[in-house]
Protein backbone atom coordinates (compact mmCIF):
# COMPACT_ATOMS: atom_id res chain seq x y z
CA UNK A 1 0.00 0.00 0.00
CA UNK A 2 1.06 3.46 -0.96
CA UNK A 3 1.80 5.94 2.43
CA UNK A 4 -0.44 8.60 0.47
CA UNK A 5 -3.51 6.06 0.31
CA UNK A 6 -2.45 5.06 4.20
CA UNK A 7 -2.61 9.26 4.77
CA UNK A 8 -5.60 9.35 3.07
CA UNK A 9 -7.53 6.99 4.82
CA UNK A 10 -6.10 7.74 8.72
CA UNK A 11 -7.28 11.16 8.12
CA UNK A 12 -10.74 9.43 7.93
CA UNK A 13 -10.91 7.68 11.49
CA UNK A 14 -12.35 9.69 14.00
CA UNK A 15 -10.61 8.78 17.82
CA UNK A 16 -13.66 9.38 20.39
CA UNK A 17 -12.12 9.10 23.70
CA UNK A 18 -13.96 7.14 26.29
CA UNK A 19 -16.77 5.38 23.75
CA UNK A 20 -18.53 3.31 24.19
CA UNK A 21 -16.97 2.60 27.91
CA UNK A 22 -14.19 5.46 30.26
CA UNK A 23 -10.76 4.48 28.93
CA UNK A 24 -11.60 3.35 25.68
CA UNK A 25 -10.22 5.43 22.86
CA UNK A 26 -13.27 4.03 20.12
CA UNK A 27 -11.68 4.00 16.69
CA UNK A 28 -14.87 5.39 14.61
CA UNK A 29 -14.93 3.90 10.86
CA UNK A 30 -17.66 6.87 10.09
CA UNK A 31 -15.61 9.16 8.41
CA UNK A 32 -14.49 6.88 6.09
CA UNK A 33 -17.15 5.32 5.28
CA UNK A 34 -18.95 8.55 4.23
CA UNK A 35 -16.51 9.30 1.86
CA UNK A 36 -16.68 7.22 -1.79
CA UNK A 37 -12.86 7.67 -2.37
CA UNK A 38 -11.98 6.50 0.95
CA UNK A 39 -14.41 3.75 1.02
CA UNK A 40 -13.66 2.23 -2.47
CA UNK A 41 -9.77 2.65 -1.60
CA UNK A 42 -10.16 0.70 1.73
CA UNK A 43 -12.34 -2.05 0.29
CA UNK A 44 -9.71 -2.28 -2.79
CA UNK A 45 -6.64 -2.84 -0.18
CA UNK A 46 -8.64 -5.32 2.25
CA UNK A 47 -9.35 -7.43 -0.49
CA UNK A 48 -6.03 -7.29 -2.68
CA UNK A 49 -4.01 -8.70 0.68
CA UNK A 50 -5.60 -11.66 -0.24
CA UNK A 51 -5.49 -12.13 -4.36
CA UNK A 52 -3.73 -15.15 -4.81
CA UNK A 53 -5.31 -16.96 -1.93
CA UNK A 54 -7.50 -18.75 -3.32
CA UNK A 55 -10.22 -18.06 -1.22
CA UNK A 56 -13.74 -19.47 -1.68
CA UNK A 57 -15.54 -17.57 1.01
CA UNK A 58 -15.45 -14.29 3.00
CA UNK A 59 -16.80 -14.62 6.95
CA UNK A 60 -17.80 -11.01 7.74
CA UNK A 61 -18.39 -10.76 11.85
CA UNK A 62 -21.55 -8.82 13.08
CA UNK A 63 -21.59 -5.57 12.81
CA UNK A 64 -18.93 -3.57 11.45
CA UNK A 65 -17.29 -6.60 9.22
CA UNK A 66 -20.60 -6.61 7.31
CA UNK A 67 -19.14 -3.13 6.20
CA UNK A 68 -16.84 -4.26 4.51
CA UNK A 69 -17.25 -8.10 3.58
CA UNK A 70 -19.61 -8.08 0.86
CA UNK A 71 -17.09 -5.21 -1.02
CA UNK A 72 -14.05 -7.83 -0.10
CA UNK A 73 -15.78 -10.97 -1.77
CA UNK A 74 -16.77 -9.52 -4.68
CA UNK A 75 -13.33 -8.06 -4.76
CA UNK A 76 -12.30 -11.58 -4.68
CA UNK A 77 -15.07 -13.40 -6.38
CA UNK A 78 -15.84 -15.21 -2.95
CA UNK A 79 -18.66 -16.25 -1.32
CA UNK A 80 -20.20 -14.34 2.01
CA UNK A 81 -20.87 -15.55 5.02
CA UNK A 82 -21.89 -13.41 7.92
CA UNK A 83 -21.39 -14.58 11.76
CA UNK A 84 -23.57 -12.72 13.95
CA UNK A 85 -25.11 -12.46 17.58
CA UNK A 86 -27.27 -15.14 19.11
CA UNK A 87 -30.74 -15.17 17.47
CA UNK A 88 -30.36 -13.51 14.31
CA UNK A 89 -30.05 -16.13 11.93
CA UNK A 90 -32.68 -18.07 10.81
CA UNK A 91 -31.44 -21.63 9.88
CA UNK A 92 -30.02 -24.17 12.04
CA UNK A 93 -26.91 -22.48 13.53
CA UNK A 94 -23.31 -23.35 15.28
CA UNK A 95 -22.74 -21.39 18.39
CA UNK A 96 -19.13 -20.26 20.01
CA UNK A 97 -18.66 -18.37 23.19
CA UNK A 98 -15.69 -16.28 23.91
CA UNK A 99 -14.42 -14.38 26.88
CA UNK A 100 -15.03 -10.53 27.06
CA UNK A 101 -14.20 -8.63 30.24
CA UNK A 102 -16.48 -9.29 32.11
CA UNK A 103 -18.86 -12.22 31.39
CA UNK A 104 -19.04 -13.85 28.23
CA UNK A 105 -20.50 -13.82 24.10
CA UNK A 106 -21.32 -15.93 21.26
CA UNK A 107 -21.14 -16.09 17.71
CA UNK A 108 -23.60 -17.67 15.08
CA UNK A 109 -23.26 -19.18 12.04
CA UNK A 110 -25.11 -21.19 9.90
CA UNK A 111 -24.38 -24.90 9.94
CA UNK A 112 -24.18 -24.84 6.12
CA UNK A 113 -22.22 -21.75 5.65
CA UNK A 114 -19.31 -23.48 4.89
CA UNK A 115 -17.80 -26.90 4.21
CA UNK A 116 -14.32 -29.17 3.87
CA UNK A 117 -12.60 -27.64 0.82
CA UNK A 118 -13.81 -24.19 1.62
CA UNK A 119 -11.07 -21.40 2.10
CA UNK A 120 -11.77 -18.67 4.75
CA UNK A 121 -10.89 -15.25 5.53
CA UNK A 122 -12.47 -13.90 8.26
CA UNK A 123 -13.19 -9.91 8.02
CA UNK A 124 -14.06 -7.24 10.54
CA UNK A 125 -13.48 -3.66 10.90
CA UNK A 126 -11.22 -3.59 14.11
CA UNK A 127 -8.49 -6.20 15.24
CA UNK A 128 -8.17 -4.93 18.86
CA UNK A 129 -7.65 -8.55 21.67
CA UNK A 130 -8.73 -11.03 18.95
CA UNK A 131 -11.10 -12.92 21.05
CA UNK A 132 -14.16 -12.00 18.55
CA UNK A 133 -11.53 -13.41 15.11
CA UNK A 134 -10.95 -16.20 17.46
CA UNK A 135 -14.07 -17.60 18.01
CA UNK A 136 -15.03 -16.81 14.56
CA UNK A 137 -11.90 -19.44 13.54
CA UNK A 138 -13.33 -22.15 15.68
CA UNK A 139 -16.58 -21.63 14.68
CA UNK A 140 -15.21 -21.77 10.76
CA UNK A 141 -13.16 -24.68 11.71
CA UNK A 142 -15.19 -26.97 13.51
CA UNK A 143 -17.12 -27.33 9.97
CA UNK A 144 -13.95 -28.59 8.80
CA UNK A 145 -13.03 -25.04 6.54
CA UNK A 146 -9.81 -24.23 6.61
CA UNK A 147 -8.85 -20.69 7.58
CA UNK A 148 -6.85 -19.06 5.47
CA UNK A 149 -6.54 -15.74 7.27
CA UNK A 150 -7.86 -12.81 9.27
CA UNK A 151 -8.30 -9.21 7.47
CA UNK A 152 -9.05 -6.21 9.51
CA UNK A 153 -9.32 -2.10 8.27
CA UNK A 154 -7.45 -1.26 11.79
CA UNK A 155 -5.30 -3.18 13.74
CA UNK A 156 -4.98 -2.21 17.55
CA UNK A 157 -1.25 -3.34 17.48
CA UNK A 158 -0.50 -2.54 21.35
CA UNK A 159 -3.23 -5.49 22.34
CA UNK A 160 -1.43 -7.91 20.69
CA UNK A 161 -4.58 -9.68 19.31
CA UNK A 162 -2.31 -10.77 16.15
CA UNK A 163 -0.31 -13.08 18.04
CA UNK A 164 -3.45 -14.19 19.92
CA UNK A 165 -5.04 -15.51 16.51
CA UNK A 166 -2.07 -17.39 15.28
CA UNK A 167 -3.17 -17.40 11.98
CA UNK A 168 -1.97 -14.91 8.82
CA UNK A 169 -3.22 -11.10 9.85
CA UNK A 170 -3.73 -8.47 6.97
CA UNK A 171 -4.24 -5.07 8.58
CA UNK A 172 -4.28 -1.57 6.54
CA UNK A 173 -3.70 0.43 8.67
CA UNK A 174 -1.68 -0.39 12.55
CA UNK A 175 -2.56 1.89 15.77
P1 LIG B 1 -11.59 -8.00 19.96
O1 LIG B 1 -12.46 -9.22 20.06
O2 LIG B 1 -11.05 -7.57 21.27
O3 LIG B 1 -10.51 -8.14 18.91
O4 LIG B 1 -12.54 -6.81 19.53
C1 LIG B 1 -12.90 -6.69 18.24
C2 LIG B 1 -14.29 -6.13 18.08
O5 LIG B 1 -14.55 -5.04 18.95
C3 LIG B 1 -14.43 -5.63 16.69
O6 LIG B 1 -15.65 -6.13 16.19
C4 LIG B 1 -14.42 -4.13 16.78
O7 LIG B 1 -15.46 -3.62 16.00
C5 LIG B 1 -14.63 -3.81 18.25
N1 LIG B 1 -13.63 -2.92 18.85
C6 LIG B 1 -12.76 -3.25 19.84
N2 LIG B 1 -12.00 -2.22 20.20
C7 LIG B 1 -12.38 -1.18 19.44
C8 LIG B 1 -11.96 0.20 19.33
N3 LIG B 1 -11.00 0.73 20.11
N4 LIG B 1 -12.56 0.96 18.40
C9 LIG B 1 -13.53 0.44 17.61
N5 LIG B 1 -13.97 -0.81 17.68
C10 LIG B 1 -13.41 -1.63 18.56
Amino acid sequence: MTSSLEGRLRARIRDVPDFPRPGILFKDITPLLGDPDALREACGAMADAWRGARVTHVVAVESRGFLFGGAVAIGLGAGLVPVRKPGKLPYHCSREEYALEYGTDALEMHSDAVAAGARVVIIDDVLATGGTAAATRRLVERHGAEVVGCGFLIELGFLNGRQALGTRVESVLTY
